[in-house]
């Protein structure tokens, strides 16, 4: 039997920045992921996403990211990802969906079915994407209309001449909204009252801080852009000017052909799109028990050497990358050289022990 250093579980930013690290530090290792062409959640965004569309994506290690215009970006960033695999000759294995991972004595065991990788670490990189989260409202299941998640988000010409209930206060239902009221009636509900970035620069850091002290103490992690506040974009001023961004609170309940506020006031819909936001898909990783009593896996504070937090408090055999503070394209790209180096010095560390 074969038994790895490391194993990286996906293949999107934080995996493939993880990945490029440890074969740089010479890291027997083997990079699983679940999707049958490389791209990562890139390539399971909506159609009409543009590379001018996106907030910005990081630079993978030594190779720039692609630049701004209208081709879109389910297809421009796995190109560049592909090409990336490629020429650095990563060890990628697909698709392979990983189920669980278990510890056997001072060795991890990744399973797949009937197929299954030992290793001596993991690098958990498996994002969000495949765990959307839609919360729960009285009289759902009651809903004649169609409910979508972000995760199914078809464009807008799917929407034409539909009412559609947009919740959500993040940028994704910002997006959306830019996109549909110029072809729509559309009604915007939040939980709390948005919070607009009022042209200001994002302090970047104070951000993922804020979050980072959240993770540290093993609550389960905010999204970094939650923290960020909301701006509109070129794209969506004719929105605004429609009324789009015209916020009502969450409604009460659902009902066959709408949602019914406390107060008692009813907007009609065809269609509530969900833009509320994803989970780390971190269920494979439940037989290791990381999690703390607050719901989250606690990572360590960073160190000298491995400044981002990615250690998993309670097995440092296993680093979480794009998880929590490093849950962004830059973040994904630093945790993945912090979760290199941090396999290295465990793998060190266990050495001098066993020598
Ligand atoms: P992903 O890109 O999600 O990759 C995870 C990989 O893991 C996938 O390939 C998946 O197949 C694989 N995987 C998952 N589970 C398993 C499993 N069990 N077994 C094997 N493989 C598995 N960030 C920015 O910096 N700039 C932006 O403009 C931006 N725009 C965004 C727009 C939207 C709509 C969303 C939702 C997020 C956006 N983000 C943006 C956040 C950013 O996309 C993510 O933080 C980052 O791309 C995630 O990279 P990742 O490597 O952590 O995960």
């Amino acid at each position: 039997m074969h038994v790895y250093e490391a194993v990286v579980i996906g293949a999107g930013q934080a995996g493939l920045s993880a990945s490029y690290h440890l074969q740089r530090l010479g890291i027997d290792h083997v990079l699983l992921d679940a999707d049958e062409r490389a791209g990562g959640a890139w390539r399971h965004r909506w159609d009409s996403l543009t590379m001018d569309d996106v907030h910005g994506v990081a630079d993978l290690p030594d190779s720039a990211a692609p630049g701004r215009g209208p081709d879109r970006a389910n297809a421009v960033i796995p190109d560049w990802f592909a090409a990336y695999e490629q020429s650095h000759g990563l060890p990628v294995v697909r698709p392979v969906r990983v189920d669980r991972v278990d510890s056997d004595g001072e060795l991890l065991v990744v399973r797949a079915g009937e197929r299954s990788w030992t290793t001596r670490t993991l690098v958990n990189a498996t994002g969000t994407w495949s765990r959307p989260f839609v919360p729960r409202y009285p009289g759902q299941e009651t809903f004649r209309g169609e409910q979508l998640h972000t995760a199914d988000y078809p464009g807008p010409d799917h929407f034409r001449g539909k009412r559609v209930v947009v919740v959500g206060g993040g940028a994704s239902a910002v997006q959306f909204l830019g996109e549909l009221r110029p072809v729509t009636e559309t009604v915007w509900v939040t939980r709390r009252e948005p919070v607009w970035r009022n042209g200001g620069e994002i302090d970047g850091r104070a951000v993922v801080q804020l979050v980072e002290r959240r993770v540290r103490q093993g609550l389960p992690p905010a999204s970094v852009v939650s923290h960020t506040g909301l701006a509109l974009r070129p794209q969506e001023r004719l929105a605004e000017i429609l009324g789009a961004y015209r916020r009502r609170p969450m409604f009460a309940r659902i009902e066959a052909d709408g949602v019914r506020w406390a107060d008692g006031t009813f907007e009609p819909a065809d269609v509530i799109l969900w833009a509320t936001g994803f989970r780390p898909a971190v269920g494979h990783l439940a037989p290791l028990r990381l999690r703390s009593e607050y719901g989250g896996i606690a990572l360590l504070p960073g160190t000298t050497d491995v400044q981002t937090s990615v250690t998993a408090a309670r097995d440092p055999r296993v680093q979480l990358v794009g998880y929590g503070p490093s849950a962004s394209t830059i973040g994904g790209n630093r945790a993945g050289r912090a979760a290199a180096l941090a396999v290295r010095r465990f793998l060190e560390e266990q050495d001098e022990r066993a020598a």
